[in-house]
């Protein structure tokens, strides 16, 4: 697999991935799956009633119908000034030797539970009565768990105010605030006016102040918190964040193509500079071979004619006219031959003053393009020491044969180029 194709799949792997990321997160903000905790009924609680029927001069008092459905009443009396009654619920220490004797607590019983994490309550309670406010309040423990009654009046008192008639009744606890009774009285550091749900170790209903006189029915069905299972604010992010990534894979996918680009276009840039000879601007000897690979050996029936050019008396050339006009003289030949040739002829220089074409003409066309070739030289005249000298070329022909290698045509053209030399120069001969 090319390079390329494996950065291409690498990329759209990152992509399926983000994509796949991205469409759970959306899914999860959709869905918004829950996750719960019970908080009544319990394992090791403790239900307790309470009334200002404790206080001297109150009058109102909770009763239960029945404890096993969490049946009771409250009625409310205005003994007092402010009087009160409702339902609390503790949480014992499994190791606590009052775990499992129900509604039996001492404070060292008391354990807590962990809710900060958690985003609501849901409460299931039925109520008759005269009430339109709902008081639901929690305790929750600072340091370590109370043990006398003003430690425990020391922690803070957290409430939230709802509408029982409202179905289902639910309390947010980002909604929840410290009393401000509780703050009034304790006087608490500021830290502790802002409600913590990481030790909550009782929670519980009842009345509000200035609640009607008279019965209030209840029914405790149960009590349980809930959260997101993925926090939403966490998905938001994390489709953001993906969304960055994958502009930044993007821009880095532009980028690595950019230069892919650039570096293959260099490559042939560079690769064109090799292959070219720097004196003739013909194919040199490396471009030559490259053709050569490509071509041989050729298929059955391909016509293919190897020529080897080599220039008469070069030598003679160079010495009595100098290397300079040597060189210019091989410009001008590879010029006038290139004119003569077709696109897909393949024109080299071989070495020295030799040359080659590879050229897939017929054989019946091959003495007229051969022909021309030779004429071609003729318009390159050179002022001699006396008259003026012809540049003229000996050449070897050869057909390139089913199978054989490019070695074995070249012998049988360098075979046919010397039978010329020997027998005169300025002539062509089919080995
Ligand atoms: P023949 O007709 O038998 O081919 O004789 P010749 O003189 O052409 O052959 P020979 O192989 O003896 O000489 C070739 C000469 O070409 C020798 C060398 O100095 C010269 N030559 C080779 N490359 C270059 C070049 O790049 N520039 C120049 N000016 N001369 C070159
Ligand atoms: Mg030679
Ligand atoms: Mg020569």
């Amino acid at each position: 697999m090319g390079r390329e194709k494996v950065y291409k799949l690498v990329f759209q792997g990152i992509y399926f991935l983000i994509f796949s990321i991205v469409l759970f997160c959306v899914t999860m903000i959709v869905i918004n799956p829950k996750k719960y905790i019970q908080l009544y009924p319990y394992p090791g609680t403790a239900v307790h009633l309470f009334a200002d029927s404790e206080l001297p001069e109150g009058t109102s008092k909770a009763a239960w119908i029945d404890r096993e459905q969490g049946l009771f009443t409250c009625e409310i009396g205005y003994g007092v000034q402010y009087p009160y009654c409702g339902v609390i619920i503790k949480y014992k220490d499994s190791a606590s030797p009052n775990y499992d004797i129900p509604d039996e607590f001492a404070m060292p019983d008391a354990t807590s539970l962990d809710l900060s994490t958690y985003e609501r309550v849901h409460l299931s309670v039925d109520y008759v009565g005269e009430s339109n406010a709902m008081n639901f309040f929690l305790r929750n423990i600072i340091d370590e768990k109370p043990l006398t009654l003003d430690a425990y009046g020391a922690l803070p008192y957290i409430h939230y105010e709802y509408d029982p008639m409202r179905k289902p009744n639910e309390v947010e606890f980002s909604r929840m605030a410290v009393a401000r009774w509780w703050i009034d009285r304790v006087k608490p550091p500021q830290e502790l006016r802002t409600p913590r749900f990481d030790k909550v170790f009782e929670l519980g209903i009842d009345l509000p102040a200035l609640s009607p006189a008279g019965i209030h029915r209840f029914k405790l069905n149960s009590i349980t918190a809930s959260k997101s299972y993925f926090s939403q604010m966490h998905l938001l992010i994390t489709i953001y964040a993906l969304a960055g990534v994958a502009i930044l894979v993007f821009l880095v996918q532009l980028l690595t193509s950019f230069w892919a680009r650039r570096l293959t276009e260099e490559n042939r840039a560079l690769r064109s500079t090799m292959i070219i000879d720097p004196l003739t601007k013909c194919l040199n000897r490396l471009g030559l071979e490259t053709v050569i690979g490509e071509m041989f050996p050729v298929a059955d029936g391909a016509s293919v004619y190897v020529m080897i050019l080599d220039l008469d008396h070069f030598k003679k050339i160079n010495d009595t006219l100098g290397h300079a006009t040597g060189d210019e003289v091989l410009r001008k030949v590879s010029f006038a031959i290139s004119q003569e040739l077709r696109a897909d002829d393949f024109f080299g220089r071989w070495g020295g003053e030799e040359f080659i074409i590879i050229s897939k003409i017929s054989g019946d066309k091959l003495e007229v393009m051969i022909g021309r070739l030779m004429r071609a030289l003729q318009s390159i005249t050179l002022q001699g020491p006396a008259e003026p000298w012809k540049v003229t070329m000996s050449v070897g022909v050869t057909d390139a044969r089913k199978g054989e290698s490019f070695d074995t045509t070249f012998k049988r053209a360098d075979e046919a180029l010397y039978q010329v030399k020997q027998s005169g120069r300025n002539n062509w001969k089919l080995g």
